[in-house]
Parts: structure tokens; C-alpha cells; sequence
């Protein structure tokens, strides 16, 4: 077990300096800013490298195949965190996690800026994937640390760090979007690169002594004998994927397509091993294991939401880059010459979150007792991000050939909307809803909801590609919808597995 109390690890801190806060919270937001500054930065111009032309600077490669990649890539982004979690858990804390994190997404940015290969190209998806897997969910839990177990200052704390997520996301496509545009990629993942050091930087003269005894202890060390059974477990997991590999190596079909199912076969079994075990387990009690039913609903939902949230850097991104008009000249009838970086639009989401989270959170409180129930959230959730799919139908089947980007401009105000509906409450509930022996594995289903939603983008990308782009957004719209509302039948019955949890 720990061998510091969370009283002694938060007296080991400044407890003031930040807003009322610990000062530890700024270094952690600071770093987290980067972070995330150099991951939305690099994934703002992700799907355009992989499918611009060689002689743009890019790989060639086809759209849907390149739209494939990026979810897959966004799939093991969040896979990993369930595995950086484990390590801070029971080998390494916290700390230390975030740190080596910080350098391997620095290292997977540095690969990229380098000239265009393959090989590199997915050996720094590699890095950026463990990376940010030991980074991401980590410094999420240090933040909780810096805090007493009731102390009403971590909700505000959590607002503060979600604002610096999303004013890295915010920031950074537009500078690298620009760089992109004007002097190459390259460039682009450079700055990503230089954003990740300058966290990396913050985080290392900060740590000691801002974080005090935050992140040091090893909150459940493997016993020696658990340490056997783990080294086993993990010895043959890598033999089978080892083996998977050389085999279909042999049969010469080992390709990025079959990895990509494999890695969608372990994403979509993970939640549902996850939910099994909780259901089977002896440490769960009856209450506890109808409140994991109750939640099954609503990881369907958090999948849908997710899905059409994370297309906004894969088909509406290529969307933004092929099917709208950018260029200023021809918009404003000659007023202003400039032609729109399309990652620019990849800026959106995080600047609706920034500016809208607040009036959020007031009418949430403003509502009083109708403030609509968790299930209601998420139905609205599901509607709002619907919208965002079926308001494209409009321009696309009455405009000419490039869109006017206002249409897309609303497309991502409604899914942030529907954003601010789902993901703080869907995190509250998550914790909520959780047995008490298995709060951090259900933490785990709540990003794999995440990672799911991107294994399903990564075959509804051949959809896209297979009708026209109205039919598309209509039915994908329509679909979601229709769950919305298919949610909303269910809640009635959700509401009595929930057991008293609303
Ligand atoms: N966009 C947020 C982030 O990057 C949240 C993503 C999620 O919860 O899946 O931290
Ligand atoms: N809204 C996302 C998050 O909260 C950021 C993004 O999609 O750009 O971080």
C-alpha cells in the first residue's frame, strides 16, 4: 500500500498561490496544456499528411485508408491509458508516468518532423500512443491527489484543467495548421514537437516543488507473488501478439489493415471484459452490479456521441479540406485575400468548449430541479450531435460544389454543445455508478467508450467514401437519432437498476 496518507501528501505542498489553489495545479495544467497543444496540433494535419500527394509533401495514401489510420491511431490513444494506468497503479506511481510520458510524445513529434518514411511514420505514432497512454490519464489523477478526499475545491480544480486542455486544443492547429499551409508539414510536427518540450520543461522544474509527495507512492505495488502471475499474463500476451504477427508475416498478409482489425477486435472486447468481470465479481454487491447494468446504455450512447465528436478530425476535416470553399477572396467577393488553413476548423471545438463550458455549468444550476437527468443529458447529447450530421443536408443538396463553411462552423458549435451535455456529466456518473472495488476499471470503460467510437469510424470511413456525402451525413444523422430517442424509452427502466443514483 501507499506508505504516505493523503493527509501528509497534501501538506507536503504549497497550498496556495493558484487562484486559491495549490501551485501544484498550475504546473499540472501548464503541462497538460502542451500536451494536449502538441497532440490536437499534430492530429489537426494528421489525416492531410497521410493522404495529400507526394509531391504536396504528404504519403499518397487513399482517403478512406488515411481516415482509417487516424481513428486507429485515436483507438490506441485511448487503449493505452488503461495500460498507464495499471503501471502508475501498481509499478511506477503517478509521477513518474507523467514524466516518461512527456518524453516519448516528445520523441514520437521529433520522428515526424523528420522527412517523410513509412516506417517512421508509424514508429512515432508508437511513441505518441505509449506516451501519451502513461501521460493522459495520469495527470488527470495527480490533479485529484493535490486534494483532501471532500475538498469541494477539486470540482473547480477539474474546470480549470479542462479549460487548459482545451486551450491547447484551441491554440494549436492554428499555428500548426498555418505552418502547415505555408511551409510544409514538417514544420507543423515540429511545433508539436517544441510544445511538448516546453511541457516536459515546465513539469521537470516544477514537480519538486510544487507537487510535494503527489504522484511518488505506488498507490497498489504488485506483491511478489502477483508480480509472477502479471509476468506471466503479460509474457503471453505479447507471445500471442508476437505469433500473430510472424504468422500472418508468413502468409505475406501481415498489413496495416489486419493490424487495424486486430486492434479492433481487442477494443471492442475490452469494455465488455471489463463489464463481465464487474458483473461475475464477488466484490461487487447486487446494488452495485444493477447500477453496472444501468450504465451499459450509457457507454452505447457515450460510443455514439464519441463517434461523431472524433470525425471532426477525419471526415470532417477531409470534408473541410475537399468539399468547402476556404478562400476568403471568393467568400467576401474580393474584400479580403486569404485562403482558410482547413485545420483551422479543428480549433473549433476546443474554442465552443472554452466559451461556452461556463453558461453550461450556470444553466445546469439555473435549471434547479428540472435539471434534466443524467439518461436526459445523454439523449440530448445524442439529438445535438444528430443535428450536427443532418444540418450538413441542407447546403449539400441545394449549394454548389464548395459549401460555405458556416454550415461546418455550426456542424462543430452543435456536437460541442452536445460535448458540454455528455462528457462532464458522463464522467461523474461513470465515478458514480462504479462499484466501489472497481472505480478506476470503470474510469477505464468510460475512455474506452472513446476508443470504440473510433474503431467504428474506422469502418464508417468506407461508407463515407462509398455514397454521396448528403446520404452520408443524413444517415449517420438519422441513425443517431434514432438512438437518442431509443435512450430515452430505455430510461424509465435504466432508472431502477440505478438504485437511487440520478
Ligand atoms: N477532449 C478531451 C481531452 O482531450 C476529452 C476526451 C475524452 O474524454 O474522450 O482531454
Ligand atoms: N473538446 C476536446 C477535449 O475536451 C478537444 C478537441 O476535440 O479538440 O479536449
Amino acid at each position: 500500500m501507499a506508505s504516505h496518507t493523503r493527509e501528509e501528501v497534501v501538506n507536503s505542498m504549497p497550498r496556495t498561490g493558484f487562484f486559491g489553489h495549490p501551485k501544484g495545479l498550475f504546473t499540472l495544467m501548464v503541462t497538460e496544456f502542451w500536451e494536449r497543444f502538441s497532440y490536437y496540433g499534430m492530429k489537426a494535419i494528421l489525416v492531410y499528411y497521410l493522404y495529400y500527394s507526394v509531391k504536396d509533401g504528404g504519403f499518397g495514401l487513399p482517403d478512406a485508408l488515411a481516415m482509417q489510420i487516424v481513428s486507429i491511431y485515436g483507438a490506441l490513444i485511448y487503449m493505452s491509458g488503461v495500460i498507464g494506468g495499471w503501471l502508475a497503479d501498481r509499478f511506477i506511481g503517478t509521477r513518474k508516468s507523467i514524466l516518461f510520458g512527456a518524453v516519448l510524445i516528445m520523441i514520437g513529434h521529433i520522428l515526424l518532423s523528420l522527412p517523410n518514411n513509412f516506417t517512421l511514420l508509424l514508429a512515432a505514432l508508437l511513441f505518441i500512443i505509449l506516451g501519451t497512454g502513461l501521460l493522459k490519464p495520469n495527470i488527470s489523477t495527480n490533479v485529484g491527489e493535490l486534494y483532501h478526499k471532500n475538498d469541494p475545491k477539486v470540482d473547480s480544480a477539474f474546470t480549470l484543467f479542462v479549460m487548459s486542455i482545451n486551450l491547447g486544443a484551441f491554440i494549436s492547429p492554428l499555428f500548426v495548421g498555418w505552418l502547415q499551409e505555408n511551409v510544409g508539414f514538417h514544420a507543423g510536427f515540429m511545433v508539436a514537437a517544441i510544445g511538448m518540450f516546453f511541457g516536459l520543461v515546465v513539469y521537470i522544474l516544477r514537480a519538486k516543488p510544487t507537487l510535494g509527495l503527489s504522484g511518488l507512492d505506488i498507490p497498489n505495488p504488485v506483491t511478489p507473488e502477483e508480480k509472477k502471475k502479471t509476468m506471466t499474463t503479460v509474457g503471453i500476451i505479447i507471445a500471442v501478439v508476437a505469433i500473430y504477427f510472424i504468422a500472418t508475416a508468413a502468409m505475406g498478409t501481415l498489413s496495416l489493415k489486419s493490424f487495424m482489425n486486430l486492434v479492433s477486435i481487442v477494443g471492442i472486447i475490452l469494455p465488455f471484459f471489463y463489464f463481465i468481470t464487474m458483473l461475475l465479481s464477488k466484490k461487487a454487491t447486487s446494488d452495485e452490479k444493477a447500477r453496472v447494468i444501468a450504465y451499459i446504455p450509457l457507454f452505447f450512447a457515450a460510443v455514439a456521441f464519441w463517434s461523431i465528436q472524433e470525425q471532426g478530425s477525419t471526415v470532417l476535416a477531409t470534408f473541410a479540406d475537399k468539399n468547402t470553399q476556404l478562400n476568403l477572396h471568393t467568400l467576401t467577393n474580393g474584400a479580403i485575400d486569404f485562403k482558410i488553413p482547413a485545420a483551422w476548423f479543428q480549433s473549433l471545438n476546443p474554442l465552443f468548449i472554452v466559451t461556452l463550458a461556463p453558461l453550461f455549468a450556470w444553466m445546469w444550476v439555473k435549471l434547479g430541479r428540472f435539471n434534466p437527468p443524467t439518461v436526459v443529458k445523454f439523449s440530448i447529447a445524442l439529438f445535438l450531435a444528430a443535428f450536427s450530421y443532418l444540418v450538413m443536408v441542407y447546403p449539400l443538396t441545394h449549394g454548389g460544389h464548395l459549401m460555405n463553411p458556416i454550415w461546418l462552423v455550426l456542424s462543430y458549435l452543435l456536437v460541442t454543445m452536445a460535448e458540454l451535455c455528455i462528457s462532464p456529466v458522463g464522467l461523474s456518473t461513470t465515478t458514480k455508478l462504479a462499484p466501489q472495488a472497481f472505480t478506476s476499471q470503470m474510469m477505464s470503460i468510460w475512455f474506452l467508450a472513446n476508443t470504440v467510437a473510433q474503431i467504428v469510424n474506422a469502418k464508417l470511413v468506407d461508407y463515407y467514401d462509398s455514397v454521396e456525402k448528403y446520404q452520408y451525413f443524413n444517415n449517420i444523422g438519422l441513425v443517431t437519432l434514432g438512438l437518442g430517442v431509443i435512450l430515452l424509452l430505455v430510461s424509465p427502466f435504466m432508472k431502477k437498476f440505478m438504485r437511487g443514483i440520478h
